[in-house]
């Protein structure tokens, strides 16, 4: 499928932001949604709403089917051994505070190491921050290369056998690093230790497969691959997610409940108290097919060019400076000469070119590139390389309009 058929399947897409035709460049914040994930919804909601795993009714068997369907397609999608591994939650940061709760506040203690890198997201650091506190733990760096990748040779000196969890990106949504996660995996593994892979910005753009990649927990969110805000998914090995405890206590979760004791349903269920988010799923699940449509090695492949069409246009502006390794995911994060990001995304926006501009999360990052903040374009199957002459000439009269001030 070429992408300006892909690009019709986006209703948001197709339309004027001040005057100019819309170009979006924030995918890597959220991603837009194509008219089968909207209508999969709406369908939803107009025929089928009701609750799960409760009546018996001819609506809540429905529901029901749809909502465990859309969790069989997630466990294709990231290839799981079983659909118990697959936990429904609110996105990426939920499903890593699933992890710091349910696991590492039960199993680490004083004298323990939790590995984590610079380049992470602030949800990929701050539960692991508390968990160090509450525990006694230790937090420890992978340390940087001067591009933003890390080596396995600095990994494997970094972890060692006291080190009990290693959390990582799979991809760095400020640098557009790929993370080697199979081989962390392997080096996290030798020394006894699990490893926590923030997949928030892998899952939407390459082919996952947790069993090759062995990792004990892949985390990412519906959100930023075409589903519905407010879905994600927490992927667990079953012994681990089995020795967890659950962190929301409530309905459905539970098998038994007596006055003064209560015990767990089996998984995935223990994980999810309460009435999940069937919309969410489903939309998720229609994501999955349209996704598996176009095929995740198509979109790679596309983006893949889209970033090296990018890196090359952004590259020939006089005063550019980008941020990350040579070889990265479909995103550039820059600062253009001494103009503050916002104000380039604020004159991008008046000529209709929406992309991101701040910490992203991002804050030890930020102090690591000595950069109070950057401006990030991210793209996803739908842009083109028009989108990126689009930016190119926006970043150019951004140039022009500061040009007196510098
Ligand atoms: N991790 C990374 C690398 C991200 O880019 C993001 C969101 O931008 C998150 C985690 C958090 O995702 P969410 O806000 O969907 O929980």
């Amino acid at each position: 499928m070429d992408t300006i058929a892909i690009r019709q399947m986006f209703p948001i897409l197709n339309q004027e932001v001040n005057g100019h035709p819309l170009v979006y460049l924030d995918s890597s914040a959220t991603s837009q949604k194509p008219v089968s994930v909207i209508e999969a919804v709406e369908r939803y909601y107009r025929q089928d709403n009701s609750n799960v795993h409760r009546g018996v009714h001819t609506l809540g068997s429905r529901a029901t089917d749809q909502y465990e369907g859309a969790r069989e397609k997630v466990r294709r999608f990231i290839n799981a051994k079983s659909s118990a591994e697959v936990i429904f939650t609110r996105g990426t940061t939920t499903s890593i505070n699933t992890v710091a709760y349910g696991y590492a506040r039960k199993f680490l203690q004083k004298g323990d190491e939790i590995v984590i890198t610079p380049m992470e997201h602030h949800s990929n650091i701050i539960p692991w921050q508390q968990v160090a506190k509450v525990t006694g733990a230790t937090l420890k760096y992978i340390p940087l290369q001067p591009d933003g990748t890390i080596t396995l040779e600095d990994a494997r000196k970094t972890i060692t056998t006291e080190t009990k969890i290693v959390a990582m990106t799979h991809v760095s949504n400020v640098l557009g690093t790929i993370n080697p996660i199979k081989e962390i995996t392997e080096i996290a593994h030798k020394h006894g230790a699990i490893i926590v892979v923030d997949g928030a910005q892998g899952a939407p753009h390459m082919q996952v497969d947790v069993q090759d990649l062995d990792c004990d927990f892949y985390a990412f969110s519906g959100h930023k691959m075409c589903a519905p805000t407010g879905i994600g998914v927490l992927y667990g090995k079953r012994n681990l997610l089995e020795e967890m405890d659950p962190v929301e206590f409530g309905g459905e979760m539970i098998d038994f409940v007596d006055l003064y004791d209560s015990t767990w349903k089996e998984l995935p269920w223990k994980f999810e108290g309460g009435t999940p988010i069937i919309a969410g799923a489903i939309g998720l699940g229609a994501a999955i097919d349209f996704l598996n449509e176009i095929g995740m090695e198509q979109i790679l492949e596309h983006e893949q060019k889209l970033a090296d069409y990018a890196m090359e246009k952004l590259q020939s502006i006089d005063g550019m400076k980008i941020y990350g390794p040579k070889k990265r995911a479909a995103l550039v994060t820059f600062n253009l000469d001494d103009v503050h990001p916002h104000d380039v995304s604020t004159v991008l926006d008046a000529e209709g070119i929406a992309i991101r501009a701040g910490h992203h999360c991002a804050q030890p990052l930020m102090k690591w590139l000595d950069v109070t903040a950057t401006a990030r374009a991210s793209f996803y199957l739908y842009n083109t390389e028009k989108d990126v002459d689009r930016l190119v000439e926006g970043l150019l009269k951004t140039k022009e309009y500061f040009g007196d001030v510098f």
